[in-house]
């Protein structure tokens, strides 16, 4: 095992092993660079994991304690657990569900492209779709993606057939079972998918790509990286020249280390990662580490994500097959005549029996409730993903009470902006429609459930003015400051976002390398 001194400061830190930071963290290491990547989470394997769907959350989610506020419903329904992401080495790749699609120009031109939207701070990407596209090639062939370089879609499964009835009836014709990081035949020395259903708790087969599965363990192989496990980051420190110099940690004994660091790449997922610039606070920057313009926190993201499930004569057994293998992108387009901004993308959702239950409508109780859930064998299961406005008082910002470690708890504040919630209505509409197409009885429809597409908190901007990050995720006010994980969408997208995750930090990478070569890092 690849070990790194705490005094050596020609490392680099990465904090956070999940799609961005795994990804990093390898891209690095096989281009000679030393890591030290901090993870709080365990390392589990594939022996942990367990196909049980709820023990399987709980293995695998961060549930350290969180406060919400805001109008969302989230903030009534799941006020300790807003925000779904995971806690172990692989980060939230331990637990997604490896639908991979890419932005499209007009989505990173969104403030060009939608106007000037009232409460909004929409911004463009600083960089350009033809500068990323590269990227999205190289990340697509890293992941394996279902349908890119040649590889076979995953097959239908019962819940889609369903979908693919409903959408064809209604003259959609862009339904398939779409793109993802889960094999259809083997693949880089992964096996294809069993389609057991149990992707998400942790994926016992590995069919799936994953930090965990296929970064880390390549990275290791380089000897250039040192992983600590159980390694929480607790406070970033800089120089008198205001580069970040050290990471503080505590390790799984109570103990802090201070790591000494060339270069320090943040990738903990939205909240901890602004919670951790925020906490990080000195005479230089009062308010937190690289937040001079106060934009650290703010014009957070989760997506118009939504489901309705609708009940069938005949069984669908929605839970056989990979759950979100369906998909949709007739409103993905930007169209006005809708009478909102921006689009959205209609895709297979399926759940085990208990979450299917506990999120249907939380507090929904007695007869009608029961008559549903029994039919459960009846089910489908339709989800969307569509872009959010990004606002600035959608933030997370620390409470005057403690964690163990010392850090002050995160509160996530979100409120829909009407725009969001013309989308998601519109969104209702098409899922009921779809399903009602293919002789649904009845349809149900939920509310938001914890957010699991976490983006935009620490953003880049070509301006500082505008936010934390520069094109290259680089901090404006800390140039060996950067930022790796969906934090740094400038704006949200309608997609999934981790294959964009994906790219940028195999992206980021590359220039932190030019920069090294360069003597600038
Ligand atoms: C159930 C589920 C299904 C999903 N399905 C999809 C999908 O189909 N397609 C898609 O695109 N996206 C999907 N997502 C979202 C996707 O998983 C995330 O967008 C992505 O993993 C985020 O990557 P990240 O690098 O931002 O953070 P993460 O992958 O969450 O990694 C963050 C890591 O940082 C660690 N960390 C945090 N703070 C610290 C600290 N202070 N010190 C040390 N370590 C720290 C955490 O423990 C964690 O391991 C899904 C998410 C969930 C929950």
């Amino acid at each position: 095992m690849t070990q790194f001194s705490l005094d050596d400061d020609t490392v680099t830190v990465v904090v956070g092993s999940g799609a961005g930071g795994g990804t990093i963290a390898h891209e690095l290491a096989r281009r000679d660079i030393s890591v030290v990547l901090l993870e709080a989470g365990r390392h589990m394997t594939a022996d942990d994991f367990v196909n049980d769907e709820m023990a399987a959350y709980d293995m695998l989610s961060w549930l350290d304690k969180r406060d919400a506020s805001g109008s969302w419903r989230v903030a009534k329904d799941h006020p300790d657990v807003p925000v779904w992401h995971c806690k172990g080495v692989g980060g939230t790749t331990l637990h997604w569900s490896g639908c991979c699609y890419r932005l499209t120009e007009d989505e990173m031109r969104a403030r060009s492209v939608f106007g000037d939207i009232p409460g909004t701070t929409l911004i463009d990407w600083p960089i350009t779709l033809e500068e990323l596209e590269p990227w999205y090639d190289k990340a697509e062939k890293k992941m394996g993606v279902t349908r890119t370089n040649g590889l076979p879609p995953l097959p239908p499964n019962n819940n889609f057939k369903v979908m693919y009835a409903g959408a064809k009836a209604l003259g959609y014709d862009s339904v398939s079972t779409g793109r993802h990081a889960i094999n259809a035949v083997p693949y880089d020395g992964r096996p294809a998918s069993q389609q057991d259903g149990f992707t998400i708790c942790g994926d016992k087969v590995g069919a799936r790509w994953s930090t965990q599965n296929v970064e880390i363990p390549k990275a290791l192989a380089t000897g250039k990286l040192d992983l600590r496990p159980e390694s929480r980051a607790v406070y970033v420190e800089h120089d008198e020249t205001g580069r970040a110099s050290a990471v503080l940690y505590v390790d799984s004994e109570g103990v802090t280390h201070r790591q000494k660091a060339r270069t320090v790449v943040l990738a903990g997922n939205c909240v901890e990662t602004s919670r951790l610039l925020l906490h990080s606070t000195s005479a230089r920057f009062p308010n937190g580490l690289a937040n001079g313009w106060g934009h650290v926190g703010r014009h957070y993201l989760r997506h118009v994500v939504q489901t309705v499930w609708s009940v069938f004569d005949k069984p669908v057994y929605m839970h056989r097959g990979e759950i979100m293998a369906g998909y949709l992108d007739e409103f993905a387009t930007h169209d006005p005549s809708r009478g909102f901004a921006g689009g959205y993308y209609v895709e297979l959702n399926s759940m085990g029996l208990p979450s299917m239950a506990g999120l249907l409508e939380p507090g929904w109780w007695g007869r009608d409730f029961a008559q549903v859930v029994e039919q459960y064998a009846n089910i489908a299961g339709l989800f969307m993903s569509g872009e959010d406005m990004p606002q600035a008082d959608n933030r997370i910002t620390l409470t005057d009470r403690s964690d163990a470690f010392g850090v002050p708890v995160a509160n996530i504040h979100y409120s829909n902006h009407p725009n969001d919630v013309l989308m998601r209505n519109h969104g209702y509409k098409t899922m009921r429609a779809i399903h009602a197409a293919a002789g649904a009885k009845r349809s149900i429809e939920t509310p938001p459930y914890p957010a699991t597409h976490n983006l935009g908190s620490n953003r880049m901007a070509a301006r500082a003015e505008d936010g934390v990050l520069d094109g290259n995720g680089r901090a404006h006010e800390v140039d060996n400051l950067f930022i790796a994980d969906g934090s740094n969408f400038a704006t949200g997208g309608a997609v999934n976002p981790t294959l964009t995750i994906v790219a940028l930090a195999m992206r980021q990478a590359a220039f932190i390398e030019g920069q090294m070569a360069a003597g600038a890092l």
